[in-house]
């Protein structure tokens, strides 16, 4: 469920119109609503808080938005982190989330990461690979610290989702697979410097089916009795994130969070661990739209282009995952029209929606490209000179813009327009 619906046939987010947002702040703007992601946070916790231990720690995937008021709310709402570099981990920490609620996923963290990490005493790192151990135990030692340990296992197991959003598949680079993982822990356990507390899972995002999910426990569940056969002290098991949204109005909702968490209590009844999982689409996805407006309808081929003020590099989704996003008028519009809404970047995969039969579009008419929330702003870009858009939150009947638009400053802020040269290196030879 989300907070945004037409009164009097125009689009408000929870009571705030979104022509006056785009009045004041302009286009293309990404608009949340603050009840939407903290109803989706609460209902989440609330629903596996009783699985495993029943203590179980909720670290919400930064990755999927990480803009600051979003996360202070996020936090406020008692969630921790999952971060996948030292930025998003300075950033959880600036929006008050404990370290101790922290997790550290990611294939490539580097040793200045690694150590930044350390000093916080996050909960857990979470190694996607035998080499991380090693790098991990050097730096800790070197420190004289004691980091946290699970590894990621990568179950192989088909996500039933976009290839580009799978990651428990063999041939993906995530995880390390199952049979490398016995001989990873032995040598973990004698690494210094390393606590080996535990073991993770995340095998894709937007799953709109149960089904891979609880093959993949499953099988971290027969991992858990094998480790500790070989006495490897397994405490906690990281589900991982993943649960999808729904992208089409209309469409059969999937999995609720309660339907995931019964699901979670079944499977890991009895493994006597604490629990953590990372979801992030399912907290903010359909919490945002992006706002943006018509700047004009040419004709073409099918099907009129409507051509509007955001493009590829402010919403990214459709052209890197042939994904589907509803677009609505935001005033209500009874007349359609198969159109092709399109952005001015210049790109034939700047297309947020491919011959769509949508409301009919006119020159300066709004428009809501919907559950844009997760992987939104995130990945904006300022590709053909693009500032990247404004945010906006809204609660109840106000808002405040918690990232200001980029300018064409703000784009070109790191170029040295006269590059000062650095004089030529001697060769070895000479
Ligand atoms: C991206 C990611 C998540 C979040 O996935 P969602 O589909 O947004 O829930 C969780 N865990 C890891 C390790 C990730 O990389």
């Amino acid at each position: 469920m989300n907070h945004f619906h037409y009164l009097a046939g125009e689009m408000h987010c929870e009571s705030v119109a979104l022509s006056r947002i785009a009045a004041d702040v302009g286009t293309p703007t990404y608009v949340y609503s603050s009840a939407t992601i903290e109803r989706h946070a609460t209902v989440f916790r609330d629903a596996v808080k009783d699985c495993g231990c029943g203590n179980s720690l909720v670290a919400y995937a930064v990755k999927a938005n990480t803009t600051g008021a979003l996360l202070k709310l996020i936090a406020d709402c008692g969630l921790g982190a999952d971060i996948v570099s030292g930025g998003e981990l300075i950033r959880a920490r600036r929006a008050g989330i404990p370290a101790d609620k922290i997790v550290y996923s990611g294939v490539g963290k580097n040793l200045d990461e690694m150590e930044l990490a350390l000093r916080e005493g996050i909960y857990q790192f979470n190694f996607e690979s035998e080499e991380e151990a090693e790098m991990l135990s050097r730096v800790a030692t070197r420190l004289g610290m004691e980091a946290r340990v699970a590894f990621r296992v990568n179950p192989d197991v088909e996500a039933g989702t976009h290839a580009k959003i799978s990651t428990g598949g063999a041939t993906d680079k995530f995880g390390i697979p199952a049979h490398r993982i016995i001989p990873a822990y032995r040598r973990a356990m004698e690494l210094p410097g390393l606590k080996v507390q535990g073991i993770a899972v995340h095998i894709g995002s937007q799953l709109t089916d149960l089904e891979p999910l609880r093959l993949a426990y499953q099988e971290l569940g027969r991992m858990i009795a094998e480790l500790r056969a070989e006495e490897v002290p397994i405490q906690v098991a990281d589900l991982g994130g993943g649960l999808g949204v729904p992208y089409v109005a209309g469409d059969p909702s999937p999995p609720s969070p309660e339907d995931y968490g019964r699901m979670v209590a079944e499977v890991t009844a009895g493994w006597d661990v604490r629990l953590v999982f990372e979801p992030g689409r399912v907290i903010v996805g359909n919490a945002g739209v992006l706002l943006t407006r018509v700047m004009l309808v040419k004709e073409g081929q099918p099907d009129p282009f409507v051509v509007v003020d955001a493009g590829m590099n402010d919403l990214m989704r459709p052209a890197m995952y042939d994904a589907w996003h509803d677009v609505f008028a935001v005033r209500q519009q009874s007349r359609r029209r198969r159109s092709s809404i399109v952005g001015p970047v210049c790109e034939s995969s700047d297309v947020l929606a491919k011959s769509r039969d949508v409301e009919e579009a006119h020159e300066g008419d709004l428009l809501a490209i919907m559950t844009a929330g997760a992987y939104g702003a995130v990945m904006a870009s300022n590709y053909n000179s693009r500032g990247r858009p404004a945010e906006v939150l809204v609660r109840g009947g106000e808002y405040a813009v918690i990232r200001e638009r980029e300018t064409l400053d703000d784009v070109v802020r790191n170029e040295v327009a006269e590059p000062v040269w650095t004089g030529e290196q001697r060769s070895a030879a000479a």
